[in-house]
């Protein structure tokens, strides 16, 4: 008996010591020189270029920046130079699936159902390698698509510096009404596997619970889906339901992004509180509207679309643009003259990881100025997604994830994929050859 005692008091220390390296976090990434100066033609600081600027990184924060006459640069500092590049704070992807892979290369009904977690795991592995490379030090990981918890052990290997990635904040198996989601076309008499996890009612207070129980940092939740009689998008969840899903999140501090591409789904997901609102493909002027008084942020996902678009056959620049794309141009516009916040978030794993940049390029193209589209994926990401002490700007004090790219962004966009260097935590993963 007194040896079970022991062996439960070793467990528990164990636990416990789990749990505080949990909490320490982002402390396990190691690498950064002690104080490192660095020198660009420019800083884009979150908010405007400055022109002149260094920035001085000590261990993992930002400890000055500001023109290079005013600041007092430590001795002993190393200096890393950035020629014609411009300085950013890391970027954000606030709409991400790192265990998904491009769709032309298998189709999502077969990343559920055919891939081993395992096998999902090892290409999540190489999806967060490629993100950061692309200079996003952060992103917000919007549901598992099937692989369970599989994004907890994904986040707690980058926090651990297991394997190289952005800082990640995750959602876990993500909230589905019965029957309204998919894979859908089996025989009714199979039960199948379902790309989230399913709840009603009551029901979703548990679910809530147990999602961020077990390491949800968002509530990932489907307002509507292709769940009408002909295969159409319409509203899942009531307004009571999506009521009680954010009272009960918001109790335990974690914040809801709902999926809703119907103006009644939107309707719903502003009126109950949740906090974000992906894709948004048939909004109205009217429920851009409310989101904006209600301060609702609207992820786009640009990119998304544009890919699923080249999928079926179309080439950008080739006839007549798809029906979706015109919709999503237009709604994208009703969005920005409503005073919408914009968050960058391109629903990556759709198309490439890596390849993030896509969604700014788009962000542009559709009408948004470079400059409002980089704050986007910088202090407004920030911002939405709660870390705005820590990450989205480059001031003194906050966390240093920096990314330089060759040429100036703000002038053309396409200077976001000239990736040179890229800081995650102070830690400098990539560097001017
Ligand atoms: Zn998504």
């Amino acid at each position: 008996m007194s040896a079970r005692v022991v062996v439960t008091a070793v467990a528990l220390a164990a636990l416990a010591a789990a749990s505080a390296q949990a909490l320490r976090g982002d402390a396990g990434v190691q690498g950064a020189a002690a104080v490192t100066v660095l020198r660009p033609a420019r800083v884009f600081d979150g908010e405007a270029i400055r022109e002149g600027w260094v920035v001085v990184m000590r261990d993992s924060r930002i400890e000055a920046a500001g023109a290079a006459a005013s600041l007092v640069i430590p001795s002993g500092a190393a200096t890393v130079d950035l020629p014609g590049m411009t300085l950013m704070p890391g970027l954000i992807e606030a709409h991400s699936h790192v265990l998904l892979h491009p769709y032309n290369e298998a189709s999502w009904n077969d990343q559920v159902l055919l891939q081993p977690e395992s096998l999902r795991v090892a290409r999540a592995v190489n999806h967060l390698k490629a993100t950061l490379d692309a200079g996003f030090t952060t992103i917000r990981d919007l549901g598992t698509e099937g692989a369970g918890y599989a994004d907890v052990g994904l986040k707690q290997a980058v926090n651990q510096g297991i394997i190289p990635g952005p800082r990640m904040l995750i959602t876990t198996r993500a909230i589905v009404a019965t029957g309204t989601y998919a894979p859908k076309g089996f025989s009714p008499e199979w039960t199948i596997p379902q790309g989230a996890e399913e709840a009603d009612g009551d029901a979703l207070i548990r679910v809530v619970r147990e999602q961020a129980g077990r390491g949800a940092d968002w509530i990932k939740v489907y307002g509507d889906y292709r769940a009408g009689p002909r295969g159409e998008a319409m509203p899942t969840f009531s307004l009571e339901e999506m009521t009680l899903i954010v009272q009960t999140a918001r109790s335990i501090g974690r914040p809801v992004v709902v999926h809703a591409s119907t103006p009644e789904g939107m309707r719903r997901a502003a009126l109950a509180g949740a906090e974000t609102v992906e894709h948004g493909d048939g909004g109205t002027a009217e429920v851009f509207k409310l989101m904006a008084e209600r301060g609702v942020a609207l992820c786009p996902t640009l990119a998304a679309g544009h890919a699923i678009s080249q999928y079926g056959g179309w080439r950008p620049g080739e006839g007549a643009e798809p029906a979706r794309l015109v919709q999503k141009r237009a709604t994208f516009k009703l969005a920005l003259a409503a005073g919408v916040t914009i968050a960058a978030g391109s629903d990556v794993g759709v198309f490439a990881h890596g390849d993030e940049a896509r969604e700014l390029e788009l962000m542009v193209a559709y009408g948004m100025t470079p400059i409002d589209a980089l704050r986007s994926a910088t202090s407004v990401n920030a911002r939405v997604l709660h870390l705005e002490a820590q990450i989205g700007r480059i001031a003194r004090g906050l966390t240093a994830d920096l990314v330089a790219v060759a040429g100036d962004p703000t002038k053309d966009i396409s200077a976001v994929r000239q990736v040179t260097f890229v800081a995650r935590n102070g830690a400098i993963v990539r560097r001017p050859r």
